[in-house]
């Protein structure tokens, strides 16, 4: 069975596809609107970002389980301090008063992109406001790689998987949209559940080697992901045989040997998330089918000199 969403993610004959990683997160603030909105306006429709639920059940569009320090900023301008609450024990109508709109250039995660917009009024989106934006037919082209992060207390929690996957789900379903999104996820047993729930949806399997190293202020949940420790070129076939149509490793994971065996099985392989120049040429190099970046108009302009697309006219 051919998957209209996987086939969105394959490259080709000098094709490879351009992911905006949570919108387009070196330039205008993570996950936002604002970031989706100008990934799609030049023209790479296809999006990466993640969904967590609050404490009412409604998924919304934030990496960390934890509202994060240095992109959230509370009623009086000021950027949070202390311990961080979780996204699960606030509404969502108490998340809506914070601006995500600026990053604080004091802390580390701040200083790693230095190149973003500053902005005030930025809001979290609910999953639902995204689905509302690429249901426009004007954006008929665009394809959703939704990511749902497990909440690493509860990830063993069977109720909690079946509750997390069915509202998003449910959401996705709402809007007709399930044709044009893949459920992607660090969390194996997630994708389990997910694949139960949804069939017609594929899965997309993203793997890290545990000795490339997290970067600063990154919340992944990875302790529910599979050890792929030594042994990186059977992560492939344990993605194939997990169900997976996606592969999407770190990029500094992949060897021709794995991206090979990667071919081989028929995946389709998208490496997150590569911003540096060298990183971007390396992984064009490996002829992977797509690149998940936080400057899509970096890897535009790559592929551009090198007489390469990113879309299919
Ligand atoms: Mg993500």
């Amino acid at each position: 069975m051919a998957f209209p969403q996987v086939e969105a993610f394959r490259g080709g004959e000098n094709l490879i596809r351009v992911v905006g990683h949570r919108g387009a997160r070196g330039v205008l603030p993570e996950n936002s609107m604002l970031g989706f909105d100008f990934s799609l306006s030049i023209g790479v429709p296809l999006l990466e970002f993640d969904v967590v639920l609050t404490a009412d059940d409604i998924p919304v569009i934030t990496h960390n389980h934890r509202l994060h320090a240095p992109s959230f900023r509370d009623a009086d301008g000021r950027f949070l301090s202390g311990e961080e609450p979780k996204v699960s024990s606030l509404t969502f109508e108490q998340i809506r008063q914070f601006d995500i709109g600026r990053l604080d250039g004091h802390s580390a995660y701040g200083q790693r992109f230095p190149d973003q917009a500053q902005l005030d009024g930025v809001r979290v989106p609910r999953l639902k406001d995204l689905l509302d934006l690429v249901a426009d037919p004007k954006y008929g082209d665009a394809y959703l790689m939704l990511e749902l992060k497990s909440d690493p207390d509860m990830a063993h929690d069977a109720v909690y998987r079946e509750n997390l996957v069915g509202r998003i789900l449910q959401e996705v379903r709402a809007k007709g949209l399930s044709s044009r999104a893949v459920l992607h996820s660090f969390d194996w047993n997630l994708l389990e559940e997910c694949q139960r729930q949804a069939p017609d949806m594929p899965s997309s399997y993203l793997t890290q080697l545990p000795e490339n190293a997290d970067e600063v202020g990154e919340d992944s949940s990875k302790s529910v992901s599979p050890d792929f420790r030594g042994r990186p070129d059977e992560i492939p076939s344990m993605v194939k045989r997990a169900g997976g149509l996606l592969w999407c490793p770190y990029y500094a994971d992949l060897t021709a040997e794995n991206m090979a065996r990667a071919k081989e099985l028929g995946l389709c392989v998208a490496v997150w998330t590569v911003n540096e120049h060298e990183d971007i040429a390396r992984m064009i190099d490996l002829r992977v089918d797509a690149i998940v970046t936080d400057y899509p108009g970096r890897v535009q302009r790559r592929l551009s000199d090198l007489g390469m697309r990113w879309h299919v006219e």
